[in-house]
């Protein structure tokens, strides 16, 4: 499935959502209020039409997914876990960590 037939399908599926007497929420302005979805800032009426958005169409969920495997993959290169310890550190405190980890 190429991209084109892919944003045909959100155009329709945008135009056909009715629920709950809320108003439709489309594909589009789904897109536009998924940060805000996802940091819980949504006003509860809105977020209520977002789930019931999610609940009927599948290419919004798909699209959620992704959005927050890529948010996942950011942090996650931020954190960076393989780094080294800063020589900084004194060997005192990073043994009293470990200690701390094992009680
Ligand atoms: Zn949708």
């Amino acid at each position: 499935m190429g991209t084109v037939a892919f944003s045909v399908s959100l155009y329709l599926c945008g135009e056909s959502l009715f629920f709950n007497g809320l108003w439709p929420m489309t594909c589009r302005e789904l897109v536009e209020f998924l940060a805000e979805y996802l940091s819980g800032t949504l006003p509860p009426d809105q977020h209520a039409a977002f789930d019931t958005h999610l609940e009927s169409c599948p290419e919004c969920v798909a699209y959620l997914k992704s959005y927050q495997e890529t948010v996942k993959l950011g942090k996650e290169a931020f954190r960076r876990p393989d780094a080294a310890v800063p020589d900084a550190v004194p060997d005192e405190l990073v043994r009293a960590i470990l200690a701390a980890r094992r009680k």
